[in-house]
């Protein structure tokens, strides 16, 4: 069987690994109700891995680790595919997924936000260098690409260059910041100045491309019946419906003929937003710290 050949080298790469950081690590350690694949018996904070590579549910995993907890132990859960339930992060259940690379280095991904290899992520969670943050702060160097799609004004019926944000953002501590979490301060990552200007200073260097950006800028809405950002018209400055913009960026997903536009930003603020996470910064310094 091939997964459990695959469950055993993951659990020796951890025992020996262990062993060359100098950390004790036991195989098949049984306790109370519990036995850990492996288990790292230290007076403060141990450690029992558990390498679970056949479906388990949040339910029977939580009860797993309730008999844990219940002897002051820690479990961490390596998985090799993403649980659907159990993709929310929360502090009581470090849940890690477990990936095989060609050469055969075994890289754990920290909730699909980061990728890093077996030796590095045991070093440092065991050392408490990762731990569990509600917060997430932007770096302030970005790399993003924006996408130009069109629009045409329903009053004026002028073509207007719309655009929307495909690449992600990444935390201080390089936490993938996915982009449908993209909703800062209550409105959308197009809005953000800095993004403003990435996209406008383009169009300035590339005339050639005619492109007749859509105004941004607070506006009032009689179907809302409130002042909100929007996409206007360039040109008579009539509101572009949240509705109809989305609509129009649908059609544009799958469009891979569109201008585009990829570069480094500067964000003049850094941005908690309400992501939980496994923080792994390179300075120790945890995104809610300063
Ligand atoms: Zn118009
Ligand atoms: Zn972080």
């Amino acid at each position: 069987m091939d997964s459990i050949r695959k469950h055993d080298r993951i659990q020796m790469q951890i025992v020996s690994t262990c062993h060359d950081l100098g950390i004790e690590a036991k195989q098949e350690h049984r306790g109370k109700g519990w036995r850990a694949d492996v288990f790292i018996p230290r007076s403060e904070n141990p450690i029992a891995f558990e390498i679970q590579l056949s479906p388990q549910s949040l339910s029977k995993t939580l009860t797993r680790q309730s008999k844990y907890s219940q002897d002051g132990i820690l479990g961490c859960w390596l998985f090799e595919n993403p649980v659907p339930k159990l993709n929310n992060e929360r502090p009581d259940l470090p849940v890690f997924y477990v990936e095989d690379t060609d050469d055969s280095t075994l890289l754990v991904n920290l909730g699909d936000r980061r990728k890093i290899d077996l030796r590095t992520f045991l070093e440092n969670f065991l050392s408490h260098n990762i731990q569990f943050r509600s917060i997430a702060k932007t770096k302030s160097l970005q790399n993003v690409k924006i996408v130009f799609y069109q629009m045409t004004c329903w009053k004026c019926k002028e073509l207007n260059h719309l655009y929307f944000v495909e690449t992600p953002f990444y935390s201080s501590c390089n936490a993938k910041i996915k982009v449908e979490e993209g909703l800062w301060d209550s409105s959308s990552i197009e809005y953000r100045p800095e993004i403003i200007e990435f996209a406008a200073k383009f169009a300035d260097d590339r005339k050639d491309l005619n492109l007749n950006l859509a105004q941004i800028k607070e506006r009032f809405s009689h179907t809302v019946g409130d002042s909100y950002m929007s996409f206007g018209c360039y040109k008579c400055d009539s509101i572009f419906g949240d509705f109809y913009v989305m609509d129009a960026k649908m059609d544009a997903i799958y469009d891979t003929s569109l201008i585009s536009h990829q570069g480094e930003i500067e964000l003049k603020d850094k941005y908690e937003l309400n992501i939980p996470h496994w923080c792994f910064p390179a300075d120790k310094k945890f995104c809610d710290e300063h």
